[in-house]
């Protein structure tokens, strides 16, 4: 029997760990190797990470992530490399299926997180960290005074052009359709934005130039006439949602329109009880590596002291 299984191994499930470990609670991790991404998270796939605190001249993304974990496991984290395949949260102590094992724990910390949504192209891919990119408060700052486009039409969207336009020299909005999805304020506030413009009606086929390995121009086909044009820019914001990682808990939790886990204000609680939700798997918001770990820290202390009040510690 565990006092508690931590589901994920990025910066939430991480700094859970550290807390939980160093409150006693002997914290069990499955860090996730095949549905959910790869061990140590989101931060694997990506190269600088420059607004970490505590690192002025930045970091590379994986290097961090070796860190959170040499810092879990100095306080004893006992991590296994799997995914966890199945979950039981009708009843407690919860059951947690992993490579056809079953494991028994008083409460959960779920920090499985989300994967952004890409348009699947194959020079999108190759160009990943290299111009093209899911997250404008992560990398907008490498394109200060540079030209950039931004795909998609939602809230995430306007919201990315908005943050960009404040160091960017030109964002250009691409959007498949003739109109947005994003709220009425999101879409005023961008369409009023003297440094974004909209092309309507376009989606991008290719981007230019994985051989030069650097965003140069985007191959662009009209969705109504079929015309194929090249737009040159230097990087590329793809801002069309996420996948949360909660296929396992559906049914079981509450989740969002999104699938995003629903917790309590104010809290990491979900709706069922000794069950707490860290990280970007319960945030739509941030999504940032500081905000998941900050929520893993109150995750693991709010389990602390929950198993303590129920005479389970
Ligand atoms: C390319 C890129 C660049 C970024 N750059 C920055 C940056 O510069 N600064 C910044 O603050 N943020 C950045 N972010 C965002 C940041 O990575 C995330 O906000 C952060 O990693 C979220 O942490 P998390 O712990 O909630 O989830 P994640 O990092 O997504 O980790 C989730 C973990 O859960 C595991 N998992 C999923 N399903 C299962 C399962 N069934 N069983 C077991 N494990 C499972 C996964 O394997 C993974 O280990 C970037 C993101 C990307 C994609």
């Amino acid at each position: 029997m565990n006092k508690v299984i931590i589901i994920g191994s990025g910066p939430a499930g991480h700094t859970a760990a550290i807390y939980a470990a160093r409150a006693n609670l002997k914290p069990v991790m499955f860090e996730g190797m095949v549905k959910g991404g790869i061990p140590g998270g989101q931060l694997m796939i990506t190269t600088e990470v420059e607004n970490y605190p505590g690192f002025p001249d930045g970091i590379k993304g994986p290097e961090l992530m070796e860190l959170f974990k040499k810092q879990s496991e100095r306080f004893g984290t006992e991590i296994h490399s799997a995914d966890v395949d199945e979950v039981d949260l009708s009843k407690r102590p919860f059951r947690v299926v992993s490579e056809g094992q079953e494991h028994f724990a008083h409460s959960l910390i779920i920090a499985t997180g989300a994967q952004a949504k890409w348009i699947g192209l194959e020079s999108e891919t190759a160009l990943r960290n290299r111009g093209v990119s899911a997250c404008a408060t992560c990398d907008g700052f490498f394109f200060r005074g540079q030209d950039v486009c931004i795909v998609g039409g939602g809230d995430t969207a306007m919201e990315e052009a908005n943050y960009l336009s404040g160091m960017a020299k030109t964002v250009t909005v691409i959007h498949r359709r003739d109109s947005l999805r994003a709220s009425k304020i999101m879409q005023d506030r961008a369409l009023n934005n003297p440094k974004i413009k909209f092309f309507w009606n376009k989606e991008v086929i290719e981007v230019l130039d994985p051989a030069a390995g650097t965003v140069n121009a985007l191959r662009l086909r009209d969705t109504v006439t079929g015309e194929v044009t090249l737009h040159p820019t230097q990087g590329l914001f793809i801002a069309i949602g996420h996948y949360p990682n909660t296929e396992i808990f559906n049914g079981q939790l509450t989740l969002d329109e999104n699938g995003y886990i629903v917790t309590k204000p104010g809290t990491t609680q979900t709706s069922v009880e000794g069950v707490y939700a860290a990280g970007d798997v319960q945030d739509h918001v941030y999504r940032q590596a500081i905000t998941a770990a900050g929520t893993g820290c109150a995750a693991a202390i709010e389990v602390e002291r929950w198993l303590a009040a129920g005479g389970l510690h």
